[in-house]
């Protein structure tokens, strides 16, 4: 549990940030958050003197563990050279082509610094592309913190969105249609209404934003069918599945082409990043060459292309993929059988190193299945295994992220945690 000095520092915090964090979900840990002193491998080691096995892990980046010796070497030796010029650099080159390998091959790339820029940016580009004005997203799917993403939620929206955040003129949500994830006869009544005005269909191929949610057999091949016949751009928003299920992401895991593709998180090996890829004839819409806007002072930043390099080489070897891949699964079936033993209705969703607990009767095949959940016995769960030094997300909406540094012997240790943490739900 978070102590005395971290209570201290977050009581500062309140008086300086919005709810005393910078990003809404650091503040859901309760009664409040810890504060990070370092970490390194599986751990997190608190300013209260507390160790914890991390299966946050950012959100999502750190596939490789917190402080990889690669990913730090590699980041030391830019440091050297100064870290911002304002002017190209050869590691861009390197990481693009890097990139290029495993998304549209042949294609194009341009560096961005989040994930919210990249879905910004593609999204720009598929509507200079095609000339069109709608996009398609998926309630519950998450893109980032831009306007035209921050749309869909309810029933009411299942056609014309419904901004989620104050701020968002209705003008703007309107030109969001909202479909439902898993559920391709949604998408087909939008598109048939509207497709021809439809620049882009985004989606994230395995929604980790509620939770995680895999797509059912076909969902992602009849998007790229329906997609393709109304003329309409797929975004496949592979920001968290980029480099996570496979080199090729989800797009090389489930067999399907994405026009365009959003990269982010672990492509920047720790460090902010965003990315946008798709085939040359698209790209070229983007200035200089285009007349799609985009411009950044850290775009392509030194460091985040070092680190990012050294993420990728070290994936490339394929032992990290196996050992964040056997935790996953390893933690999925401890979860699954805990909930049988106690006798507990869940649902336990699992992709390679992406898992996650829904408390609620029946399958999740959808964020409406993931809403039905018990939020507060997750919350419990959370917090019971933060008590043992486990740290997962404090909001059932996110992913349990397990990385090459969670070791069968860390993961013996967590099912041990987890057994104890189960006792303590009822
Ligand atoms: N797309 C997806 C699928 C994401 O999960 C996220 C962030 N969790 C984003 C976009 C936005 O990325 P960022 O937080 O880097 O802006």
């Amino acid at each position: 549990m978070p102590g005395e000095v971290s209570r201290s520092l977050y009581e500062k915090a309140l008086t300086l940030f919005p709810g005393g964090v910078n990003s809404p979900v650091r503040a859901a840990v309760k009664p409040y958050p810890f504060y990070v002193e370092r970490a390194e491998g599986p751990y997190i080691y608190t300013v209260d003197g507390e160790k914890l096995i991390d299966y946050v892990l950012a959100y999502g980046p750190l596939i490789l563990g917190h402080k990889h010796p690669r990913v730090e070497e590699a980041v030391r030796r830019q440091l050297e050279k100064g870290w911002l010029y304002g002017a190209p650099y050869e590691l861009e080159i390197r990481l693009a082509e890097k990139i290029l390998k495993y998304y549209h091959p042949g294609g194009m790339v341009r560096f961005v610094n989040t994930g919210t820029e990249a879905t910004m940016t593609a999204i720009r580009l598929a509507r200079g592309v095609t000339g069109r004005k709608y996009i398609v997203k998926f309630n519950g799917c998450y893109h980032g913190a831009h306007d035209a993403v921050l749309v869909g939620a309810g029933s009411a929206a299942a056609e014309y969105g419904v901004p989620t955040s104050k701020g968002i003129p209705e003008e703007v949500a309107k030109l969001t249609l909202v479909a439902k994830y898993n559920d391709i006869e949604s998408v087909e009544k939008i598109m048939s209404k509207h497709g021809d005005e439809v620049a882009a269909i985004i989606v994230e191929p395995v929604a980790g934003n509620a939770g995680v949610i895999p797509p059912k057999k076909g969902f992602l091949q009849e998007l790229r069918r329906i997609a393709s016949e109304h003329g309409a751009l797929l975004i496949m928003d592979e920001v968290i599945t980029g480099f996570r299920l496979a080199l090729g992401g989800a797009q090389e895991y489930y067999r399907v082409k994405a026009d365009i593709t959003t990269l982010g998180k672990i492509v920047g090996g720790g460090f902010p990043i965003g990315v946008v890829v798709a085939d040359r004839k698209i790209m070229e819409h983007l200035t200089p060459s285009g007349k799609v806007f985009n411009a950044g002072t850290f775009n392509a930043h030194p460091v985040t292309m070092a680190a990012g390099l050294a993420t990728i080489e070290v994936l490339e070897e394929g032992t990290p993929y196996r050992v964040a891949s056997e935790a996953g699964r390893a933690l999925a079936e401890e979860l699954e059988s805990l909930v049988l033993s106690y006798g507990i209705d869940a649902a336990v969703n699992h992709v390679e190193s992406m898992l996650q607990i829904f408390f609620v009767k029946g399958e999740v095949w959808s964020p409406e299945d993931a809403a039905k959940s018990d939020k507060k016995l997750y919350l419990k769960l959370h917090e019971e295994l933060l008590k043992l030094g486990v740290f997962i997300a404090p909001s059932q909406m996110e992913a349990i992220f397990t990385s090459a540094a969670h070791t069968s012997d860390v993961v013996s240790e967590t099912i041990e945690k987890l057994r104890k943490a189960f006792k303590r739900l009822r």
